[in-house]
């Protein structure tokens, strides 16, 4: 434990700076609280198959907000086929913006077990590369639905991998093609670690800015496309749905909370589910540290329970039966 926060603090390289997986257990408060929030999002207790997808037999999706989420337009997928929610262990909490040795972590860590498939959420180009602090990484660029800002581009980035099924030089690459699996080189090598990929959410203004997009955690400068972007998720699918981070912010410059980002592009994320055997000590479902008034955030705004749970159709009020004459 201690060698690896050691290594994290002296870290120089902006990969490693930026990367740091643990360090979090160095001091500072948590940014996201698991007190209840104001809006409690339908729960099941915990260790069920499907977290929130438990009773509710014959329920609907009703038309609503959710209904009007779908003209997103979006084709983008989700970046694992399954979902174990986020990591937080005794090295770090893998929360957007959680506190870091270095400032605070510039993506999210998604749960999974070492061998998971990652996949491309969006047709777009990728390339694989290899530095200290990130391990073996993948880097996507795809281009934004229209909805949330024509012209713009979004560089996805995927650290710690174990195996690289794209190679070094930039090619195409299809929604849900594999590009390697979950893996734990870099600085998320230590046992004490929970297996995870570190996963980052980058709008750029044009295509040849997201392709040159590095992640260095010590650029962390914005962009006009960026606000663009945010301004367009806020109306089209934030605030309709009433979808939120608990605490902490949407954004980090230009960067993005990926959960936030993703949700809203994708209609087909994964129901999460408890992971097996030691990572379920670091598990923590995204209704700690998001809520939601139109769908429930455990199970993706697609889901066809989501939005019927969230909002649940009122009883028909009793009419007299029509009289004949
Ligand atoms: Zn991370």
């Amino acid at each position: 434990m201690r060698r690896t926060i050691h290594r994290c603090v002296l870290a120089s390289l902006p990969a490693v700076v930026l990367a740091c997986a643990s360090g979090a257990a160095s001091g500072g408060a948590p940014v996201v609280p698991t007190a209840p929030a104001e809006t409690p999002a339908p729960r099941t207790p915990r260790g069920g198959p499907a977290l929130g997808a438990g009773g509710a037999p014959g329920l609907v999706a009703a038309p609503g907000p959710a209904a009007a989420l779908a003209k997103l337009g979006s084709p983008w997928g989700y970046v694992l086929p399954v979902d174990h929610g986020i990591r937080a262990d005794t090295l770090g909490k893998g929360f957007f913006r959680a506190p870091r040795s270095h400032g605070e972590h510039n993506g999210l860590d998604l749960l999974a077990p070492v061998g998971t498939a990652v996949v491309a959420p969006c047709a777009g180009q990728a390339q694989a590369g290899k530095t200290g602090g990130f391990g073996q990484w993948v880097h996507v660029v795809c281009a934004l639905p229209a909805t949330l800002g024509a012209g713009l581009y979004a560089s996805l980035f995927y650290a710690h991998l174990g195996t690289l099924a794209v190679g070094r030089r930039l090619a195409p690459v299809q929604a849900g093609e594999r590009l390697g699996t979950v893996g734990k080189t870099g600085n998320a090598a230590a046992p004490q670690i929970a297996a995870h990929v570190h996963f980052e959410l980058i709008v750029q203004p044009s295509e040849a800015a997201a392709l040159a997009e590095t992640h260095s955690g010590r650029d962390q400068s914005n962009n006009p496309g960026a606000d663009r972007f945010f301004e367009l998720l806020g109306e089209h699918c934030l605030a309709p749905s009433g979808f939120h981070p608990r605490a902490g912010a949407i954004r980090r410059e230009r960067r993005a909370d990926p959960f936030l980002a993703l949700s809203c592009l994708t209609l087909a994320k994964p129901p999460l589910t408890r992971p097996a055997g030691a990572l379920a000590e670091a598990f923590v479902p995204w209704s700690d540290a998001y809520g939601a008034s139109a769908f429930d955030v455990n199970l993706g705004r697609g889901h066809p329970l989501a939005s019927a749970l969230a909002q649940p159709a009122p009883p028909k009020a009793w009419r007299p039966p029509a009289l004949d004459g």
